[in-house]
């Protein structure tokens, strides 16, 4: 029996606005074919219109042309005419673990059912925003086993996670997620402890001393685990890259502190005018140092990152006034403690200069153009719950503040497709192309035309199931 794409959404539509699916559902999965829909395949520049995308079991089987062969009789087909078909998204920062606003009961207080509550929430919002891939850079040790079982579940997105960050003791930027080594000997314990509770890589935090940083390192290569982090404050970059960091978490003062006079103490300088002097001189301080940088030697040190295969999780939003990362639709998705302790930071940027503004938004795309043009790959993170940062609509609104910060559509797209599968080693997904995973996301409209389509999602599509549906129009 032939069932309409609209009707199937129809149907659903009108009880739920989101339809759940069971893990438990056992049946054996018919096929599917996705009919007459426009193909953005995301592994290369074209654009395939008016194709039908065989789905069977998890994978995608086969893209063809528009009826060039009839469907076997078991298929099921949805007519996606009008509609585009890109990669289902990755948030490739994203804390699921942590509270959203100070105040809120501490991590450490809250109970696992609380916690697996809260964890499941928050992986259904991203998937009904077309997330369909995961990373989380940092949760405290006592959640690994809970993030395990979700990473078992079919019906929500796939989880990658690197448990605790590393830190050393003592760190002021302790926020229950760190866990401490402070000597080689600890954190080559601790580095064994984690790949045998199965976290997919690690994560470096500002404090870790440069022989615990190689001695992390060199163990994480026994178990073949990407090591991954902030650029410590005591470590160059190019320091931390040839040491063996190939992932970089942000791409703020970190990266070109190298190239400017003040070196690792770059950080601190900006660190300092926010907290003397507030938002303004904090944004104006990021743009000075990166004016007054030696540019020869910042594009040298690009070179060797994008020589060495480093990705960037930049995460822009973080960097600039919240009045460009939270609209309407961010501020709804938050919680109410979130949303009070947003509005409260918001007020307390309304000094920010309209010239600061565009001083740090020169800054940032001056320096996103000259990574890209050395090779290296930016990947997209929400880095949900800090910063007025919500779970779906903050992931959404990076990659269009990519395109701000002049990225193309593509390219930005990419950050959070293709780029971040390659970041994660997962060589079959961020892309729509037959044999890849059938993790897929129906959008109203072209994407690379407008990022805006972003928001105006169809249909999600996870391991080769409909998972989410709204009403078209
Ligand atoms: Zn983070």
């Amino acid at each position: 029996m032939r069932h309409h794409f609209r009707d199937f959404l129809l149907a659903f539509a009108l009880c739920f606005s989101v339809l759940p699916v069971h893990a438990s559902d056992a049946r054996p999965s018919a096929r599917i074919m996705i009919e007459n829909v426009t193909v953005i395949p995301m592994d290369r520049d074209s654009l395939m219109e008016a194709r039908d995308v065989l789905i069977n079991g998890d994978r995608i089987e086969d893209i063809r042309p528009h009826g060039s062969q009839t469907p076997p009789a078991d298929v099921r087909r949805f007519d996606a005419s009008g509609r585009y078909l890109i990669p289902g998204l990755w948030d490739s920062h994203v804390h699921l673990t942590s509270i959203d606003h100070p105040g809120a009961p501490d991590d450490s207080l809250i109970s696992e059912e609380a916690k697996r509550k809260a964890v499941e929430q928050r992986l259904k919002a991203l998937l009904t925003r077309g997330v369909t891939s995961v990373r989380d850079p940092g949760m405290a040790e006592r959640w690994i086993p809970l993030a395990d079982s979700f990473r078992k579940r079919n019906d929500l997105p796939h989880l990658r996670f690197a448990g605790p960050v590393i830190e050393r003791p003592g760190s002021p930027w302790s926020n229950n997620v760190e866990a401490f080594v402070d000597s080689p000997e600890e954190a080559d314990r601790l580095v064994r402890k984690l790949a045998q509770s199965g976290v997919d890589f690690l994560k470096i935090y500002n404090l870790v001393s440069p022989d615990s940083f190689a001695k992390i390192s060199e163990t994480a290569r026994e178990f073949d685990l990407p090591v991954a982090g902030h650029v410590p404050f005591a470590m160059s970059a190019r320091e931390a890259v040839a040491g063996g960091m190939t992932r970089i978490e942000h791409a703020y003062v970190n990266l070109f502190k190298d190239c400017t006079e003040a070196g690792n103490g770059a950080m601190v300088e900006v660190l300092n005018a926010w907290v003397r002097e507030g938002y303004d001189r904090r944004y104006r301080k990021f743009a000075e140092l990166y004016k007054g940088r030696a540019a020869d030697q910042c594009r040298e040190l690009y070179a060797f990152l994008g020589e060495r295969d480093v990705f960037v999780t930049a995460t822009p939003q973080l960097d600039l006034p919240l009045t460009l990362s939270v609209g309407e639709a961010e501020m709804a998705a938050l919680s109410a403690g979130a949303r009070a302790s947003c509005k409260r930071a918001l007020a307390a940027q309304a000094e920010v200069q309209e010239a600061s503004v565009r001083a740090v938004m020169d800054a940032l795309t001056d320096h996103f153009r000259e990574l890209r043009a050395a090779g290296v790959r930016l990947v997209a993170g929400s880095d949900a719950p800090t910063d007025c940062t919500s779970y779906g609509p903050a992931l959404v609104r990076t990659i269009q503040l990519y395109a701000d910060l002049g990225l193309s559509n593509r390219e930005a797209l990419a950050s959070a497709t293709v780029h971040a599968a390659q970041m994660a080693r997962q060589d079959d997904a961020g892309a729509v192309r037959a044999g890849a995973r059938a993790d897929l996301v129906l959008l109203g409209a072209n994407p690379l035309d407008d990022l805006a389509a972003l928001q105006d999602v169809r249909a999600v599509m996870l391991r080769g199931k409909w998972v989410t549906a709204s009403l078209p129009e």
